[in-house]
């Protein structure tokens, strides 16, 4: 009895305007073509005994719904536009609503910008982020267009380390600016990132630490061409990136839920 209840239930999995979330170069076709396999695991997750315990402790039965029910009310391409947690309703962009009984938020976050903060000339032309697939694509098409030129990697954490290799093997002269005293800081010890430092100045990459970008000059057609650091120092660069964090988005929710750090404040963690 209990399952059919929960199989009448609409289940939502929207993504709203073709954006592909990270780590997703395949991962859109891997969902269509495995729909079926990946929601049974996805769900068959939820016995896990500690995993159970938790949904159970949010008035959620362990065996949510078939796999069936499922696949038949995942909802692709769907922006959730409103959210009223009063009312327990969702409206999409194209105005349908959704009623629910328990709500996931699993919206994401979006990247720190540097025009957020007013930096000078944040908005030239190659000043690239890296969160959707889109923006892989606009960074390959720079990365081309720019032949063995100079980039400058905002920021030493994942992102930044990453873009970094790839610039190099792409035959890009690489400089690295990041304002803590060694990579990854609060990931790496010392010692770790001095591995690491180590590694990627062997390879060529031009490190500054201790300082931060604080404006862009660029030329006639609005693209970079240097970056000044606070420090006083200024780096010629064809093409920047910047990896310097994200932040929650959940301007949906905001004024309904307690906020926390930037995020929502929850009451327990998986
Ligand atoms: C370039 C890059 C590489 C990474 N590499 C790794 C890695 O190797 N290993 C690793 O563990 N992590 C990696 N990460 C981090 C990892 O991608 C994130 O931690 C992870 O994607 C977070 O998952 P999420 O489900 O919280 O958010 P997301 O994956 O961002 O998913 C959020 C989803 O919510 C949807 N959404 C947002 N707002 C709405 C709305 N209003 N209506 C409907 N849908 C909405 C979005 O379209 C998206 O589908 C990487 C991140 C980046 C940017």
């Amino acid at each position: 009895m209990e399952q059919n209840k929960h199989e009448e239930e609409e289940v939502c999995c929207s993504d709203y305007n073709n954006k592909l979330p990270p780590l997703s170069a395949k991962y859109p076709w891997f969902v269509v073509q495995n729909l079926e396999n990946l929601t049974h695991q996805l769900f068959s997750t939820l016995h896990d005994p500690l995993l159970k315990h938790h949904v159970e402790s949010l008035s959620c039965p362990g065996n949510l719904v078939s796999v069936q029910t499922v696949t038949k009310h995942l909802k692709f391409l769907t922006e959730i536009v409103k959210a009223d947690l009063a009312s327990k309703t969702l409206t999409s962009a194209a105005e349908e609503i959704f009623k629910y009984e328990v709500l996931i938020i699993a919206t994401g976050s979006t990247v720190f910008r540097l025009d957020d903060f007013s930096i000078e000339g944040a908005d030239s032309k190659n000043i690239f982020y890296l969160r959707e697939i889109q923006d892989a694509d606009k960074l390959v098409e720079a990365i081309q267009n720019k032949k063995d030129g100079k980039a400058l990697v905002v920021g030493g954490g994942y992102i930044g380390l990453e873009l970094n290799a790839a610039l190099i093997i792409n035959n890009f002269h690489v400089s690295m600016v990041y304002p803590e005293p060694w990579c990854m800081p609060r990931f790496f010890t010392a010692d770790m990132a001095a591995f690491y430092e180590g590694y990627y100045t062997k390879k060529g990459v031009n490190i500054i630490k201790g300082t931060v970008a604080a404006g862009f000059i660029s030329d006639e057609n609005g693209e970079v061409k240097q970056v000044k650091l606070k420090d006083g120092r200024v780096e010629d660069a064809d093409i920047v990136v910047v990896g310097v964090g994200a932040k929650p988005l959940i301007n949906l929710f905001r004024g309904q839920v307690k906020e926390e750090k930037g995020g929502i404040k929850v009451y327990l963690h998986f």
